[in-house]
């Protein structure tokens, strides 16, 4: 009895001294992670290999092998079912690369930060070699890389359109979205001896075949798309039609002579389902084998992840194509034994980082007309407004939060998960309680941009709404006599965004006393509608023909425009007025002092040279 205790509670084996710690000899699932193995709920590797624990299975976690070296694969020997890959919880070329395509000298997922323990294309490096050391091995790959680039989908490293992942990695299967529910059917069908090849209508996973399944969506091929912009766009508006869990439809899209079939998204977890996989026993720290610290574990190390997926349908974001349009919720219980949990570890001093999900204040929210949600096919629950049928009750919310701050072990509970301020007009004493209890000084908001022209491209609130949100936010933290400001989040470069759009957002910032600490510039990674929009220059809804800010120059102009109170960014700054003959701004901007243009030149002329593209494969 003792024994099991010790192995549940311990780390999953990373190597085959601890696989002979739990008497083991051999492995029913080998998991590969671009990431550090960190036991711990916020990391998918972890959670998913905990949950195959739960049911029995004998599972290892292989994080950042060396993809050169087989041998390196073959640690924990040949495992029995099959090997589940992924490249972590990022992309590996979003990880490794800025916006302007310059490599990153650092990677938060991997110990002191260090860059360069993951391959480019990982999913697709880890398949070959697990192939390489385990001939005929079933191999399935998931995470957010492989997720977001199912189907045939543009690259913007490598400036064209990709075959699906599945495809160029060769592997057997693939899992998109949130994969308790595909991996634990994958696992116990492979267990009762069913053929890799007959498992093909599991929700949330996609494969290769000659076959035409009956009743299928037929997408444009990936020549087809490869050739033609047009072709692409209807692509997409046919996949985004079949988002919805409850009433997607199969989709095929051919590539060469073989078909990639993606079954329906996963149905969305309900509160037990959630509750119980929060409950496994994860240790909540890195594995004892790393001596340095890991960015991304420093950072969520004492948060609590009250809900996933997101009803917002912003453009540019990921969330809603993996976790889903439904917030699920743990039960207020589930998070308080989280609590617990954490407290009682020695290195916790009674503050709480973030209670949150993608967006904090969704918690507990979601539709409430089951039969409208069923064929629902709108990707936002509150662009361009708040549907009726939305659930927007503040008390599920509100009673976590009070339930969290009464909790005896807690001094402080903050919110750092992002907060959708045009939902706050329905949730009046949540916001009064989240300036009054869980702003740490600064609150950070992401309105993405103030013109309007490029909200409604990126399906975000306007200008108006965010400007009501200040204003209330200072009042009443005036109010309540606390010293706290809002830090706006923007995007330069986002698709529709023109030079004078910026100048709209630099002056905005300046009227409402705003400074901009770190311009997100817009990167168009695999999957999105922004991502789209920027490859074929045109909405695929509408067909409306949309400005991209493509050359060096304009990016380098628009992300200055932000950062006018910057020194640094004045010449930029001058320069994109006398495009677009706006000169009389600088004015405003900078006041009655005109910048010394002469000696700003030279670091303009560096930066244009330092951003120049590179040649990515
Ligand atoms: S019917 Fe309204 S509330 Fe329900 S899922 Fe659709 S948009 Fe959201």
């Amino acid at each position: 009895m003792q024994k099991q205790n010790q192995n549940q509670t311990a780390f999953l084996p990373t190597n085959d001294k601890e696989m002979k710690e739990r008497g083991w000899d051999e492995l029913d699932v080998l998991f590969i992670s671009g990431d550090a193995y960190i036991d711990h709920p916020s990391f998918g590797t972890a959670l998913l290999a905990r949950l195959l624990e739960s049911e029995g299975f004998r599972v290892g976690i292989l994080a950042q092998p060396d993809w050169r070296d087989p041998d390196a694969f073959r640690t924990m020997g040949r495992p029995r079912l099959f090997a589940a890959i992924s490249a972590g919880a990022m992309d590996s070329m979003v990880n490794h690369y800025t916006a302007a395509k310059k490599i990153r000298h650092n990677d938060a997922y991997t110990p002191g930060g260090i860059a360069g323990k993951r391959p480019n294309r990982a999913v697709i490096a880890y398949t070959a070699a697990v192939k390489g050391a385990f001939k005929g091995l079933p191999t399935v790959i998931g995470g957010i890389e492989a997720s977001l680039r199912r189907l045939a989908h543009y690259d913007y490293w490598a400036d064209k359109v990709r075959r699906s992942i599945l495809i160029d990695s060769k592997a057997d299967l693939l899992i998109f979205g949130m994969a308790e529910t595909a991996l634990l059917e994958i696992t116990h069908r492979l267990d009762n001896g069913e053929p890799l090849d007959t498992l093909r209508e599991i929700k949330g996973t996609a494969f290769a075949t000659k076959n035409s399944p009956e009743g299928a969506i037929k997408l444009p091929s990936f020549e087809q798309i490869s050739a033609s912009t047009d072709a692409y766009n209807r692509a997409f508006k046919l996949t985004s039609e079949q988002e919805n869990p409850f009433s997607a439809k199969v989709l095929l899209q051919p590539h060469g002579n073989r078909n990639l079939i993606v079954n329906p998204p996963p149905l969305p977890l309900k509160e037990v389902d959630l509750d119980r996989i929060y409950d496994l026993p994860f240790t909540r720290q890195p594995h004892p084998s790393y001596s340095k610290k890991i960015p991304a574990f420093e950072q969520i190390r004492n948060s609590i992840t009250s809900h996933r997926g997101c009803f917002g349908g912003c453009a540019f974001c990921a969330i809603t194509h993996h976790q889903g349009k439904t917030v699920q919720s743990r039960s207020e219980k589930s998070i308080l034994r989280e609590i617990d949990k954490l407290s009682s570890q020695n290195d916790f001093h009674g503050t709480i980082s973030d209670v949150g999900g993608p967006t904090a204040n969704m918690y507990g929210l979601g539709c409430g007309n089951p039969t409208a949600e069923k064929i629902c096919q709108r990707p936002s629950c509150i662009y361009p407004d708040i549907c009726k049928n939305l659930i927007t009750e503040e008390q599920p919310a509100i009673s976590l939060l009070r339930k969290v701050r009464q909790h005896k072990d807690i001094k402080h509970t903050f919110i750092a998960s992002g907060i959708r301020y045009d939902l706050l007009p329905t949730q009046p004493q949540y916001f009064a309680d989240l300036l009054q209890y869980h702003v740490s000084g600064l609150l950070k908001v992401a309105p993405e941009s103030t013109s309007d022209r490029v909200t409604a491209v990126m399906r975000k609130p306007g200008a108006a709404i965010f400007t009501r949100f200040l204003d209330q936010f200072r009042q009443h933290s005036q109010e309540l006599g606390l010293r706290q400001a809002v830090v706006p989040y923007l995007i330069s470069n986002h698709p529709g965004s023109t030079l004078e759009d910026m100048v709209e957002v630099a002056l905005y910032l300046k009227h409402h006393r705003l400074k901009v600490e770190q311009v997100q510039d817009f990167t168009p990674t695999p999957g999105s509608l922004s991502t789209c929009i920027y490859h074929t220059g045109r909405d695929p809804f509408s067909g409306k023909k949309i400005h991209i800010p493509r050359t060096v120059k304009e990016r380098r102009l628009q992300k200055a425009l932000l950062l006018f109170h910057r020194p640094e960014a004045k010449a930029d700054i001058l320069e994109a007025l006398k495009i677009i003959h706006r000169e009389e701004v600088a004015k405003e901007l900078f006041g009655s002092q005109q910048p010394d243009r002469k000696k700003q030149q030279p670091q303009k002329n560096s930066k244009s040279k330092g951003a120049r593209k590179r040649n990515i494969k």
